[in-house]
């Protein structure tokens, strides 16, 4: 069977929720048999969002091949079960920039080269290189940005030209909108949705489906006047209503026939759905038996797309442990030796984020002490990890001017450092160290617990590490260096065993939960806080419209 591509625009505004759209559909043939992966065309200049800073673009999301991508990649991974790399995420700047190449290296023979047809080209070649990949039966392309910006006319044009390339029959096109209710009117509106379709199908490009979103249920007239005025099929008119959680989405659009339609139009081969075990993790996070306080310090707490997956893996180890996990979100700058008490008073688990740069470290120091002194659960993920070593030697190993060359470069005792083969690489103009690294685990440790295993891959974005002079130190204080990267001889877990649960880790375990394999070490993490609760009562249960 050829593979087939399902491309998904996006009218009318952004912020839609085409990612989750994408993955739901993903999720739903995925569970009907079907070899899926999704890809983001994203129409911006930088090159990938690693460069853009966290309120611009919310988190970075890291593959295993190193990739910096775009937050979307995520969801993909979380709702598919799938692995992501480079060839998921493709921006103009990378675009422009291979084309630019091959300018300069003299591919083009001396042609003038151009919008159209070198870049759509290029942009064709991306698309179809998941799919000659032979490893998958449908590709799903999520092209980012509205239909009507100027930045996205290369992507609808390659896709146009994409649809006879491949055969119209192996493609489908998929738009989202937008139909708004006025109040003052008292009606849902469809013109707007009239509207988006029309400037798409001035490119081209007309839609064989359409998902509206919308705060109130579609009724047949409604549907029935998208349909005539959009040129679709009154089935194919789908109807996409608010959620209480992203994970539900799945279950609504196959109730709305989303699945169902697009293995019709495309004529795939598909398996009666086997949803069992989302329906499960569903109903967890909908009736919860328990539920927990995590404080989550950080710097970008305002912008809480900074810390998606994080997120998103506590709702994966609270389902694992039946348990909502509410989230305190708390601003590390304003944490001082003299408020951090009553900051997190009612915190039942302290995770401290990653983050780059100085500011706010002093409060994330402080959110340690109080975590590790008062025995409550903590977490530190990467720079989090850091914060927690330094405090460590500061006020257990009594070396007061510990510090990260990050924040201090005249630090004494520069506990966290860029190593020196990374120094080299930073001279060269080599960044971080990214992707997927091997962690040995110490038998015994909490770690080891957690995974069940010794040898264990995670993924890496920073720049520092802890510096490996001062690793006897760190051991002699009490310190468990529980994890180690056995190429390099990096510290990749800290840990202190006289803590009921205190785990710091270089890595981020974020990115790789997933709803049917939630994070092992976020599974725990929930599990002691749970345990600190000491209730974690029935009677503190919420109903589930209060929940999510
Ligand atoms: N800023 C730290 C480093 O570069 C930590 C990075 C992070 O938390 N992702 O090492």
């Amino acid at each position: 069977m050829a593979t087939k591509y399902i491309f998904v625009t996006g009218g009318v505004t952004s912020s839609l929720g085409k990612g989750i759209i994408c993955a739901s559909l993903g999720r739903l043939l995925i569970a009907r048999g079907l070899r899926v992966t999704i890809q983001k065309l994203d129409p911006y200049i930088n090159v990938d969002p690693g460069t853009m800073n966290p309120y611009e673009h919310g988190e970075v999301y890291v593959t295993d091949d190193g990739a910096e991508t775009d937050l979307d990649l995520g969801h993909y991974e979380r709702f598919l079960d799938i692995r992501t790399s480079q060839t998921n995420n493709v921006t103009t700047g990378r675009v422009y920039n291979e084309v630019i190449r091959k300018e300069r290296d003299g591919e083009y023979l001396g042609k003038t080269v151009q919008v159209i047809p070198h870049i759509t080209d290029e942009i064709k070649s991306h698309v179809l290189k998941l799919g000659e990949s032979g490893e998958y039966d449908v590709v799903i392309v999520e092209i980012g940005g509205t239909v009507g910006d100027i930045e996205s006319l290369p992507y609808i044009e390659a896709v146009r030209q994409l649809r006879y390339d491949v055969g119209r029959h192996n493609t489908l096109s998929i738009h989202l909108t937008l139909v708004p209710y006025l109040a003052a009117a008292g009606e849902l509106k469809t013109k707007p949705t009239q509207h988006s379709v029309r400037t798409l199908s001035e490119s081209g490009l007309s839609p064989d489906m359409l998902v509206c979103r919308s705060e109130y249920p579609l009724d047949d007239s409604i549907r029935l006047k998208i349909a005539q005025f959009c040129n679709v099929d009154i089935e194919d008119v789908i109807a996409s209503l608010d959620a209480d959680s992203i994970y539900e989405v799945p279950l609504l659009m196959q109730e709305e026939g989303l699945d169902s339609r697009v293995i019709e139009k495309l004529q795939l081969e598909a398996e009666e759905p086997n949803l069992e075990l989302w329906i499960r993790f569903v109903e967890k996070i909908k009736y919860p038996k328990y539920k927990v306080r995590i404080a989550l310090v950080g710097k970008y707490v305002e912008h809480r797309d900074a810390y998606k997956s994080i997120v998103e893996a506590l709702i994966h180890g609270g389902a694992a442990n039946d348990c909502q996990v509410d989230i305190e979100w708390i601003q590390s700058d304003f944490v001082t030796r003299d408020n951090v008490e009553k900051k997190l008073a009612e915190a039942d688990g302290i995770l401290v984020a990653p983050g780059f740069g100085d500011r706010g470290i002093e409060g994330k120091v402080e959110a340690v002490r109080f975590a590790r002194e008062k025995m409550i659960p903590f977490f530190g993920i990467c720079l989090g990890m850091q914060c927690s070593v330094v405090e460590y030697a500061r006020n257990v190993c009594g070396e007061k001017e510990a510090d990260s060359t990050e924040f201090n470069k005249k630090s004494s005792y520069p506990i966290i450092d860029v190593m020196p083969e990374q120094k080299e690489l930073l001279d060269t103009g080599g960044t971080m160290r990214l992707g997927k690294y091997a962690c040995k685990l110490e038998a015994g440790s909490r770690a080891y617990q957690a995974y069940g295993e010794e040898l264990i891959w995670e993924r890496h974005r920073h720049r520092y590490e802890v510096n490996n002079r001062y690793r006897k130190d760190l051991e002699k204080g009490g310190m468990v260096l529980a994890g180690i990267n056995p190429e390099r001889d990096l510290v990749e877990i800290v840990e202190i065993p006289e803590h009921p649960w205190f785990i710091g880790v270089q890595f981020h375990p974020e990115l790789k939960s997933t709803v049917s394999k939630p994070h092992p070490l976020f599974v725990c993490f929930v599990e002691k806080a749970l345990e600190k609760a000491g209730s974690g009562l029935e009677s503190s249960v919420k109903k589930a419209d209060q929940v999510i």
